[in-house]
């Protein structure tokens, strides 16, 4: 699918990122069809794109008047055959193997032939996601940033199936949003866990061995390093149960030992700490 011809975009899953995802194609101007399986979370998710919009125009980064042509081009659905006209779709379900099969296929068992299906996934194996669908060679990684409408980066991937051509539009198309794409291939982690996760794992064991406080690492790693958050406050922000979960995806998918959750980070999830979204991480938040 060539780029001047992509008009009319899907983005199936209206959580997290699916809602902030439908948000950025909207305002660079194309139609969304924005898919969810209950009209109660297409709802939620027009809530949060109206609140961020709102948050854009105090910036100054979008016009008053723009919200509502914005607004109309989101098109919420709950039936999967609503998304037939779209000419290029962005998969962000939850990240469960299972669930991505059924969605995936289910998609592309109605999809035009020439229309590209990207996955948001942040850990599953883009190679064998792309063998799920019989367009392997139209099956590519767009892996946003939370929260999507204010971080630039979008790392595409290539799944060893990727055509040239389908990396290239995809690469276009995220400039299109005004992001910052960067070329990666397939390989657990991607780029940014692989770098991330075990800098946030290291962070957690620093705190079970003793080596410094919660507040000290993070303090080390802001004043020291620049970083804007600390590791664990940042852990905090993703959720300790996320951080897990991709370090065990590191572990299995390279077999090095130095990739093993910290067991402090295991023990914070087997008591529901789980950050930000349970009240409690390594920081307690009222
Ligand atoms: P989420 O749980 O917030 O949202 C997933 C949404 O998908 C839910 O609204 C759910 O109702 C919906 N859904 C479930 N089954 C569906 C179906 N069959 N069809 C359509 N929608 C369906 O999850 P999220 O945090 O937005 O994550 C989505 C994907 O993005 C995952 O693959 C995740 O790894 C990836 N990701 C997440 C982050 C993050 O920070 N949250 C960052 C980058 C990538």
């Amino acid at each position: 699918m060539n780029l001047e011809r992509i008009k009319t975009v899907a983005v199936l899953g209206a959580g997290t990122m699916g809602n902030g995802i439908a948000h950025v194609f909207a305002r660079a101007g194309y139609e969304v069809i924005l898919r969810d399986v209950e009209q109660r979370f297409l709802e939620r998710a027009l809530e949060t794109i109206g609140k961020n919009l709102d948050r854009e125009i105090k910036k100054g980064k979008l016009e008053e008047a723009d919200k509502g042509t914005v607004s109309k081009r989101l098109k919420p659905v709950t039936d999967m055959s609503a998304i037939v006209p779209a000419d290029f779709v962005v998969e962000a379900v939850p990240e469960k193997i299972e669930i991505k099969r059924a969605v995936l296929t289910e998609a592309d068992a109605i999809l035009r032939p020439e229309v590209i299906l990207a996955s948001n996934t942040s850990s599953i194996s883009m190679t064998t996601l792309a063998a799920m669908t019989k367009r392997p060679d139209r099956f590519v990684g767009m892996h946003f940033m939370n929260p999507v409408p204010v971080m630039v980066l979008v790392e595409v991937i290539r799944a060893l199936q990727t055509s040239d051509a389908t990396f290239e539009t995809t690469m276009r198309l995220a400039e299109k949003l005004e992001k910052k794409p960067v070329a990666v291939n397939d390989a657990p982690g991607f780029v940014s866990n692989r770098v991330l996760m075990p800098l946030i794992n290291e962070a957690a064991y620093c705190v079970m061995e003793g080596v410094a406080t919660i507040e000290a690492v993070d303090a080390v790693m802001k004043t020291g390093m620049n970083h804007p958050m600390g590791p664990l406050e940042l852990a905090d922000f993703i959720g300790l149960d996320v951080c897990v979960d991709i370090m065990h995806v590191l572990h299995e998918g390279l077999g090095d030992p130095k990739y093993r959750a910290c067991p402090l980070l295991k023990k914070y999830v087997a008591a529901g700490w789980l950050g930000r979204k349970s009240g409690r991480g390594f920081y307690s938040y009222g």
